[in-house]
């Protein structure tokens, strides 16, 4: 069977539902090719459900331009859609001189950002906020806030469907050829198909080197590797001490275990950084002895054994696994020379937050539809 469609998106993920909503409402019509049997089952559901606001990145960076777009599109999508949210603030602690020198080079980089609301506190001023806390000097994010991932892409599917996508489950993206006006493309699953569209679209998430790979005629040097960095989350047993986020001061490959509150008022620890071959999503309890010191550096009344394994998620790295975190890469034809083709690659943090500006870009490089 073969079907004529305007846009393929593969993945079901937040980056893959927030484009397929965005196509859809611009009059195409599109398909979403999920492999597994439910949308958000990868990385998308398994993250600390944090809005960010964009301090971390390189200035003109994709990843600070879009994360500071996405947060004031996503505050304003969750308020007009329903999607449960708290805008709670965040403090990131120092806890050295040294780490007090980090925080001031974030305070300068988030504003080179646009984040305009950042202040400096000492400890003492800290304390005055979260008593539990212990800490040389803070910084204040007020525009860092919490979100019900799933509830966000609950509703991102239903704009898309209201909008005429349709989300096909069960349905792996096996390869696509390159025609003279769009692509042919292959799909597995209980029913073997191949579709026709004049743009395709791969947010395939940790898998996207793999899918991009079987797009015959893109070269295989265009192809980053993705390395897998897993990060390991414990849950606090008994009430969170805190109202806000608590960070310590970021390190290479992660914010550094943080501690964050879903909107259930559970308080986990996490994300740590763990580099792994394969997808395992098991958590090692041994692991918790590394998350109670990290912990008590800036709670040290955190009791013996308040940490329970939890769960864990993967970042999709691009990039060298010993320099600092690579940029969003997202190739349009002006890297490939494919018209209608746009691969993401390393859509690691703060990629939920950056959701909606990601999926409006994609609108305009495939040209409004
Ligand atoms: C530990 C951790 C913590 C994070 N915390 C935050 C945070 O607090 N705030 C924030 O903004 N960001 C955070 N992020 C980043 C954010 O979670 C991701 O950027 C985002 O979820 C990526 O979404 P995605 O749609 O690209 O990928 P995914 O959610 O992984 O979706 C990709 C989808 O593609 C499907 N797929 C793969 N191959 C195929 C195929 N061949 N055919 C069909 N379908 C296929 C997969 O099944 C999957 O459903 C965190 C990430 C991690 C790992």
């Amino acid at each position: 069977m073969t079907v004529d469609i305007d846009a393929i998106v593969i993945g079901a993920g937040v980056i893959g539902l927030a484009t397929a909503r965005e196509l859809a409402i611009a009059g195409l019509s599109v398909i979403v090719l999920e492999s597994t049997d439910a949308i958000g089952t990868g990385t998308s559901s398994r993250n600390s459900e944090v809005i960010h606001a964009g301090l971390y990145y390189p200035q003109g960076s994709l990843k600070a331009r879009f994360c500071v777009e996405g947060r004031r599109r996503l505050y304003d999508y969750c308020e007009s859609h329903g999607v449960a949210h708290r805008r709670c603030g965040k403090l990131i602690v120092a806890n050295s001189d040294d780490e007090v020198a980090v925080l001031e080079g974030l305070k300068a980089k988030g504003e080179a950002n646009g984040c305009d609301d950042l202040r400096m506190i000492s400890g003492e001023e800290a304390r005055q906020l979260e008593p539990a806390l212990s800490c040389m000097a803070a910084l204040v994010s007020p525009s860092t806030g919490i979100i019900d991932s799933h509830g966000y892409m609950l509703a991102l599917r239903g704009d898309a469907e209201e909008n005429g996508a349709a989300i096909a489950l069960m349905s792996p993206f096996k390869r696509a050829e390159v025609t003279g006006s769009g692509f042919t493309v292959f799909v597995g699953g209980a029913e073997t198909m191949s579709l026709t569209c004049r743009f395709l679209v791969n947010a395939g998430g940790l898998h996207a080197s793999q899918v991009a790979s079987r797009i015959d005629g893109l070269s295989p040097a265009l192809v980053p590797e993705t390395r897998y960095a897993k990060g390991n989350y414990f849950m606090l047993s008994g009430r969170a001490p805190f109202n806000r986020l608590i960070y310590p001061a970021p390190h290479a490959h992660g914010l550094g275990v943080h501690l964050t509150l879903d909107m259930g008022g559970q308080a986990r620890f996490g994300p740590d950084v763990e580099w792994v071959e394969e997808i395992d999503y098991a958590v090692d309890p041994r692991r918790s002895d590394g998350f109670a010191e990290a912990v008590r550096r800036y709670w040290p009344a955190m009791p013996d054994d308040a940490l329970t394994p939890g769960y864990s998620g993967i970042r999709p790295k691009i990039g060298d696994p010993n320099a600092p975190a690579s940029d969003f890469r997202i190739d349009g034809p002006e890297v490939h020379g494919i018209a209608g083709l746009v691969n993401l690659f390393g859509i690691e943090s703060p990629g939920l937050t950056s959701s909606l500006a990601i999926a409006m870009e994609l609108r305009s490089r495939l040209g409004d539809g």
